[in-house]
């Protein structure tokens, strides 16, 4: 259950924080876009909502059946749009999200910037600090990179988004990005979960290659428990025994997340299928699902890319990939 509070006294909320300690429950104290709320965690059936309703400083009491409670529908039941600058998340307008898996240089990253921004993306991506499987991969070209994706978003005037994989370098990348990305290696990274839910920068938060569902949704709860309600889900593939593609991207995860939760989600069908002949027919399929919007990893030349060049699309491929959606988003308006 939630409890919505309106101009609650500090001993009023005491009382009420002590109650449903008394009552079985935990009880947290939380802020969501300023309003000031207590969400209680536990069996709901041992506490009596009526209750708690009637007290001073009180506007409202709402039961929430699952375990993720400020990020559930059951919370808020209209969609939540999330506002990177000017792109929204959540809205009808599907912003796509292109870029190099890595920024590798700053002519390569800006010949690919400009040709994603021609071809209708919204938002530029990069990845300067990389989280590779292996400590012998190159790891990215930390603030140079940072530098260079800064210098490029100001040239083209497009919003940025890159990785945080540290959270000692949350407000660095922070100072360079208009959105911080956690990928699918730290979904589960608390600490780091914690440390963005204390920073106003909107999250793309991807999920995790071997986490359900819920576990994804209880990882956007730290986000947004923690004080940061601009969170972004992104669906990248996860883990299955199929190993023709480098991941098998659950597509179904958007009705579902959509029926769960009012925060946005958006496809990656790059990592989700792992070569570029594939990403394409799911970036569309994505959109058919109703995803709010994609990520697509572009470089101007895949077979020299440093990270993920067999998943990236040409600019001439991402471009088509752009007019196909065009097209689809036309046929499900
Ligand atoms: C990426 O976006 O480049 C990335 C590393 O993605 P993921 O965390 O989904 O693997
Ligand atoms: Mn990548």
């Amino acid at each position: 259950m939630i409890i919505v509070l309106n101009h609650a006294t500090t001993e009023q909320i005491d009382s009420i924080l002590l109650n449903i300690s008394r009552s079985g429950l935990e009880p947290y104290y939380v802020d969501y876009f300023g309003k000031k709320m207590i969400t209680a965690v536990g069996n709901s059936r041992a506490c009596n909502a009526d209750a708690y309703r009637s007290l001073p400083g009180v506007e409202a009491v709402i039961p929430i059946s699952t375990k993720f409670k400020l990020v559930s529908r059951e919370f808020k039941q209209e969609k939540s749009v999330v506002q990177v600058r000017d792109v929204e998340f959540g809205s009808m307008d599907k912003p796509v999200i292109a870029g190099p898996c890595a920024i590798e240089g700053y002519e390569l990253f800006k010949e690919a910037a400009v040709a994603v921004k021609k071809a209708g993306a919204v938002m530029l991506r990069g990845g300067a600090y990389k989280p590779r499987t292996s400590p012998y991969s190159f790891q990215g070209l930390e603030e140079e990179g940072l530098s260079i994706l800064l210098a490029v978003g100001k040239e083209l005037d497009i919003p940025t988004v890159s990785e945080v994989t540290d959270p000692r370098n949350i407000e660095l990348i922070s100072q360079h990005v208009d959105m911080l990305q956690i990928g699918a290696r730290n979904m589960q990274n608390f600490v780091l979960l914690k440390e963005v839910a204390k920073s106003s920068m909107p999250v793309l938060l991807k999920r995790g290659a071997s986490a359900t569902i819920e576990e994804w949704l209880m990882a956007a709860e730290y986000i947004v428990a923690g004080g940061n309600p601009n969170v972004v889900l992104c669906e990248r593939g996860i883990r299955t025994f199929e190993n023709y593609t480098r991941n098998t991207l659950d597509l179904s995860a958007v009705p579902v997340v959509q029926h769960l939760s009012h925060l946005p989600i958006i496809i990656d069908p790059s990592h989700g299928t792992g070569h570029w002949r594939f990403v394409t027919p799911m970036a569309l399929a994505a959109m058919g699902a109703g995803a709010d919007g994609l990520m697509v990893e572009v470089h101007t030349c895949p077979a020299e890319a440093v990270s993920d060049g067999p998943q990236s699309l040409t600019p001439a491929r991402f471009q088509k990939l752009m007019q196909g959606l065009a097209a689809v988003n036309r046929a499900i308006m």
